[in-house]
């Protein structure tokens, strides 16, 4: 027997979702099904806005609502110095230790030879437009993740930077080799930012 059409486009749908079978997908759909109606307006309508009123901000490169992003427009926070990252998810994991108190800059990649990935397919233009038309950044903190591309990476911000007479650091390793900064905890992060060293 088949599945009416509306409940097999739900389990493709839910399907779609990273790690989800179609076993787990399934279990999803008949939950959905049985869900309150009011409470499937919400969780629809969550999908649809979060798609349709998130983007990045053409400044840093954050995921936000409004551009520029509220990081880039809080007028407390430190415009001396600027922190780059590779995934939005850095950023959140970096804010909420509250120890660092300036900008951001998403590079939503790193540079990787071996995958084809080159200073024009990740947000590197940007940044160095930002610091063009500024003379307020005196730092750049490179906070790529503890992998050879993130090395990499950081040594070409280094080398491009540098001569603009900017200071260019890199978070200590604290973080062990090959680590994400997604997956580091708190107390490694702040001492990693606390004992960065420059480039
Ligand atoms: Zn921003």
């Amino acid at each position: 027997m088949q599945y009416p059409d509306p409940i097999a486009k739900l389990i493709d749908s839910y399907m779609k979702l990273p790690g989800v079978g179609e076993k787990t997908a399934t279990r999803l759909a008949f939950y959905t099904i049985d869900m309150d109606k009011e409470d499937v307006h919400t969780f629809a309508d969550a999908l649809v806005n979060a798609k349709e009123q998130l983007h990045y901000c053409s400044v840093c490169g954050n995921i936000t609502d409004v551009d520029p992003c509220a990081i880039c427009t809080d007028k407390s926070r430190d415009r001396g110095t600027i922190l780059v990252v590779e995934q939005v998810k850095d950023v959140m994991s970096i804010d909420r230790m509250n120890e660092y108190h300036g900008l951001y800059h998403v590079l939503h990649g790193v540079l990787s030879p071996i995958e084809g990935l080159g200073p024009d397919d990740i947000n590197i233009t940007s940044l160095i437009r930002r610091l063009q038309n500024n003379d307020e950044v005196h730092e750049v903190i490179v906070a790529t993740n503890a992998t050879p591309e993130g090395e990499a990476t950081a040594s070409y911000l280094a080398r491009l930077i540098k001569p603009a007479g900017i200071k260019v650091t890199r978070l200590a390793h604290g973080l062990a080799v090959g680590s994400d900064i997604e997956y580091a905890d708190q107390m490694t992060l702040m001492k990693a930012v606390e004992g960065r060293t420059e480039l």
